[in-house]
């Protein structure tokens, strides 16, 4: 049996998890975490026999304390306690946002293998998180679909000469606004932006999908998992989401990986690696779907792919601040007080005003990320 932490248990990627688990002879839960909804997490805590928990917010930890008779854990040392407490073999990361770098420091830092959904740990402190997992040893699985890919086509590669991987290539849907020209973009609302055509998700990753900072993200995620230079990364939509992405060979080949779209792939990857489980799937029907399309990125509609770019080849803390200003502008978005295009133009107004610095120690990051927030809020404001 391999122990298993799941933080962010109450959101899409954790409650997917959570199914799995519940089928798996291989897997005990030990610890869940959450943000706020303290009543789901200790509805999963029983259904799944687990004792302790951690609630990031003190509120709803109270209340957690008085209704539950189980261990709830919260304050500023609660996370490393948790985790450490709980002796894991695996933590899998879903909780969303850049809330989820410490707990990625906090396992890899310990050797303990993760399961990283977070792609913003990979995004903020991406530098720290590799040379982490590489001094202790621990694995880091991508539970992020195109990546999930990556691993398994670059893994199938691995026997070969350096530089027989050319170009890796991640697909995008293209969103719930694919086709659209940017003045097309300017009246959008938060439900349609939510309105995902391939993928059902939490709400800060389906805004990142619909403005394609998702996939910015995952350009910079990528180069840090496998030390791609940003020249070999290439992303294309394809609406279908059939292939999850794409490897190019020396030789002219180029091997992809393809499945329906559903997130219980990567994650049963993710928990079970290297085995692979049965899954009750459709197989892929290729004669069913008939066709398979393809599309290049327009750059104008979609700032945002080529922001997070530049910031990825900038370096540094400069992915970080990009990071930060896309979480505040995307809540300011989904509770209305900034347009569909204010997103992109915040985070380049953030971006042109910081201050970049090419080290990366936690504190750097922690500081950055804070000083980013505060910066994208005062422009905010003055949108107003
Ligand atoms: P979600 O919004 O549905 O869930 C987020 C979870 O994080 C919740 O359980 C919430 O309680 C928890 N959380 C938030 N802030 C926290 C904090 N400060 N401390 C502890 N827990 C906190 O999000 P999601 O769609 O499940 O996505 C989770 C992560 O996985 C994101 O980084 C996302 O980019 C990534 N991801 C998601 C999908 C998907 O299909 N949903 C696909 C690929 C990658
Ligand atoms: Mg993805």
């Amino acid at each position: 049996m391999r122990k298993l932490v799941i933080l962010g248990s109450t959101g899409s990627i954790g409650t997917q998890a959570l199914e799995l688990v519940a089928g798996a002879d291989d897997l005990e839960l030990v610890a869940l975490s959450a943000d706020r909804r303290w009543e789901q997490l200790i509805a999963q805590a029983d259904e799944h026999r687990v004792r302790r928990v951690l609630i990031a917010d003190p509120e709803s930890a109270e209340k957690a304390r008085a209704a539950w008779d189980g261990e709830v854990l919260n304050g500023p040392e609660a996370l490393a306690e948790l985790i450490l407490g709980a002796e894991p073999d695996l933590v899998l990361n879903a909780i969303v946002g850049s809330a989820g770098l410490a707990a990625t420091v906090i396992t890899l830092s310990e050797g303990v293998d993760l399961a990283l959904a977070n792609k913003e740990s990979l995004v903020v402190g991406g530098d720290l998180v590799i040379e982490l997992a590489a001094a202790t040893g621990a694995r880091l699985i991508p539970v992020d679909s195109e990546h999930s890919a990556l691993d398994q086509l670059i893994a199938s590669e691995s026997g070969q000469m350096p530089g027989t991987v050319e170009r890796l290539t991640l697909t995008a849907s293209g969103g719930p606004f694919r086709g659209r020209s940017r003045s097309e973009l300017a009246s959008v609302t938060v439900e349609e932006a939510l309105n995902h055509p391939t993928w059902q998700m939490g709400g800060k990753i389906s805004i990142d999908s619909a403005t394609l900072m998702n996939k910015g993200l995952e350009v910079i995620e990528a180069h840090q998992l496998f030390g791609t230079a940003y020249d070999q990364l290439e992303v294309v939509i394809h609406p279908q989401s059939i292939i999850h992405s794409m490897i190019s060979l020396a030789d002219g080949s180029s091997l992809a990986h393809l499945g329906y779209p559903d997130m219980k792939v990567p994650i049963a990857y993710a928990l079970h690696y290297p085995r692979r489980v049965k899954l009750a799937l459709e197989p892929l029907d290729l004669a069913q779907l008939g066709s398979l399309t393809f599309e290049a990125v327009d750059e104008e509609a979609f700032p945002c792919l080529g922001l997070a770019l530049a910031a990825g080849r900038e370096g540094g803390t400069a992915p970080c601040v990009l990071n930060a200003a896309n979480e505040v502008a995307v809540a300011a978005f989904l509770d209305h007080r900034c347009s569909f295009l204010q997103i992109s133009e915040l985070i380049a107004a953030t971006l042109d005003d910081a201050r970049i610095e090419q080290t990366y120690s936690f504190d750097t990051l922690i500081a950055a990320d804070r000083a980013a927030r505060q910066a994208t809020s005062e422009h905010l404001a003055a949108l107003a």
